[in-house]
């Protein structure tokens, strides 16, 4: 599993956390390496090694976990710190006060406490858009619920509630699941790089380069979907269809660059005056459709307003100058078993006749 995932992050090194993971592996490694070599060095050695290894393994784990989903970095130190206490107490039950359940139960729980950690942040996002995320919470949770239950049934089978045999039972299972959830763990990690490869392609293919909104394609294909969905449900649908005006003056004077920046510019100004669920796609050029979900003719209007003026009195500013951007809307309104193309076109004539009229306006279709 080890080899696997340092195969998967050498061929994904830009996919956060993919380093961490494979380094939480190689302590899982080591932890097995332990395992083979119990009995053949000094006591204290093999308790460091497995100690720190079955801590680390953990820790990397969680690290891992809060860089793929872009989250603060732990602090270096309180790992250093944790790691620090853990060796000390390891160390006093080992050369001080020989106890080997002592150890056990620390190891158990500083892992499975971990483990857990890792689970609770994983869980975000929902299940049907990051099912990745849910796999790997659910097993790293699980294995960890296990680190934290094993002590217990230890000491079940130490309290004569089981015989030898359940006892011997017992450990078995605790190798066994070890080794089942190091195997789910690290095929889990690479369909999380599996997801995060597939959402970054998604992303690649739905979004204009340039100004980050929805391409032409995505665009409609979105409104086709809301169209549908308004048909069932019967909620209203409304686009926007704006035209920047004179925007080859802004190319001509300022330069392609300036251009590009004001694109980007009134998408950002359009972000602001929409709401959450509402699509902003960019058709082509300087011009730009805005979806607006849950919005009939008066909301859509008000809100193309609120946008004309939020473009207004937001100009762009260069080197000391103001560059004012216009815009003109064409505003339509779904009508129920209308088509997208029929709605687009609609929106596209009122933008046309707001052209016509003088620019820097919206028009109702
Ligand atoms: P109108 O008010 O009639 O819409 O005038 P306009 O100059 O905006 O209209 P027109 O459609 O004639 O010109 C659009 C210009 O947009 C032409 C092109 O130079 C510019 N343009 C199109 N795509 C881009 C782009 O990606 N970046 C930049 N900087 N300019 C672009
Ligand atoms: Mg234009
Ligand atoms: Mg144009």
């Amino acid at each position: 599993m080890t080899l696997m995932l340092l195969a998967a992050w050498r061929l994904n090194t830009h996919i956060p956390g993919m380093k961490g993971w494979t380094l939480a592996f190689g302590c899982g490694l080591l932890v097995c390496l332990n395992l083979l070599l119990r009995g053949s060095g000094h006591e204290w050695l093999m308790v460091i090694m497995t100690q720190l290894s079955s801590f680390l393994l953990a820790w990397l784990n969680l690290a891992a976990a809060r860089r793929y989903l872009g989250r603060r970095a732990l602090p270096v130190l309180v790992g250093v710190g944790c790691a620090v206490m853990v060796l000390a107490c390891a160390l006093y039950f080992t050369l001080l006060e020989s106890n080997q359940g002592a150890r056990f139960l620390l190891q158990s729980y500083t892992a499975g406490l971990l483990f857990v950690m890792a689970a609770g942040q994983m869980a975000t996002g929902g299940v049907r858009e990051y099912p990745a995320r849910y796999l790997f919470a659910a097993i790293s949770g699980g294995h960890g619920l296990f680190l934290l239950l094993r002590p217990w049934l230890f000491r079940l089978g130490e309290h004569g509630m089981f015989d030898s045999h359940g006892t011997l039972v017992v450990s078995h299972l605790a190798v066994v699941e070890s080794i089942i959830a190091v195997v789910m763990l690290g095929f889990s990690v690479v369909m999380l790089a599996n997801e995060h490869v597939t959402r970054e392609l998604k992303q690649m293919a739905d979004r204009d380069s340039l100004t980050g909104a929805y391409n032409r394609r995505a665009f409609l294909v979105l409104l086709d979907q809301l169209t549908h969905y308004a048909q069932r449900m019967r909620f209203p649908v409304s686009v926007l269809l704006l035209d920047l005006d004179h925007f080859k003056r802004i190319n001509d004077t300022w330069g392609h660059q300036r251009g590009d920046q004001a694109l980007c510019h009134v998408v950002g100004i359009a972000q602001q005056c929409v709401r959450e669920g509402d699509v902003i796609g960019r058709l082509g050029g300087e011009e730009f459709a805005i979806a607006l979900p849950n919005a009939g003719p008066v909301e859509a209007e008000q809100i193309a307003s609120r946008l004309r003026m939020a473009m207004a009195s937001q100009p762009l500013h260069y080197a000391g100058h103001t560059l004012p951007l216009t815009a003109s809307i064409g505003v339509a309104s779904w009508q129920a078993g209308e088509s997208p193309d029929s709605l687009m076109n609609r929106a596209d004539a009122a933008m046309y006749r707001a052209k016509g009229l003088g620019r820097d306006r919206v028009i109702m279709a």
